[in-house]
């Protein structure tokens, strides 16, 4: 048997000694009475691109979903596996969040695999190539842009996926339904990894800025 990543029992006595023995307390109570994030956050898989991490979020305030290229598919009650749909409705129906993050970031590989399904690192594989095709016919329309540098095409897609998935998500009757009362609140965001930088979605205009501070 191969033994368990070293740097992963290095990181995990980091985390017992300094992080978790401040938040002893947060961590006992939360186990006491449960969990209630306000925020569901729909992330990359990405290594680069944690939430917890860029939000500097503590145990129970963010609920996370991460898929590959933080995608949402339509609603779509087939009897199909849908992991990221039950994640959403366990958190809209049960936990009540209060506000659905869709967090796209640059330099996604998902996305590179939709402009260029031959792209490096992803291939379409036996599943990416489907689960990318969420974005079709976007993503053909963008790849053929030939005004677009690819720089361009990849930013451009990376924004417009997250208006796509946040179109989904008001596919989901429970989605729309707390929306439309004002108990749910749904929003866009785009991290750069390069600068840091995080973008926010103008819910009017669908247009991403640096949020005013
Ligand atoms: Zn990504």
């Amino acid at each position: 048997m191969s033994a368990f990543p070293d740097r992963l029992l290095a990181g995990y006595d980091r985390f017992m000694n300094g992080r978790y023995d401040e938040e002893r307390e947060r961590y006992r109570e939360l186990a006491e009475k449960g969990q209630k994030p306000q925020t569901l956050v729909i992330a990359c898989c990405d290594s680069r691109a944690a939430p917890e991490t860029i939000f500097n979020s503590g145990p129970g305030e963010l609920f996370v979903v991460r898929n590959v290229a933080n995608l949402v598919p339509p609603y779509a009650p087939d009897g199909e596996f849908h992991s990221t749909s039950a994640a959403l409705e366990f958190a809209v129906q049960s936990l009540r969040v209060r506000d659905i993050v869709v967090m796209g970031h640059g330099r996604c590989g998902g996305i590179s695999a939709a402009l260029d399904p031959n792209a490096e690192p992803l291939s379409p594989g036996d599943f990416i190539g489907r689960w990318m095709s969420l974005l079709t016919p976007v993503s053909s329309e963008i790849q053929q842009n030939t005004l677009l540098t690819p720089g361009e095409r990849q930013t451009a897609l990376e924004r417009i996926s997250i208006r796509n998935s946040i179109a989904n998500l008001r596919t989901f009757p429970c989605v729309k339904i707390l929306e439309d009362k004002g108990k749910l609140n749904l929003h866009g965001a785009w991290f750069d990894i390069s600068t840091g930088e995080l973008w926010v979605m103008n819910d009017a205009t669908g247009d991403f800025s640096r949020p005013g501070r």
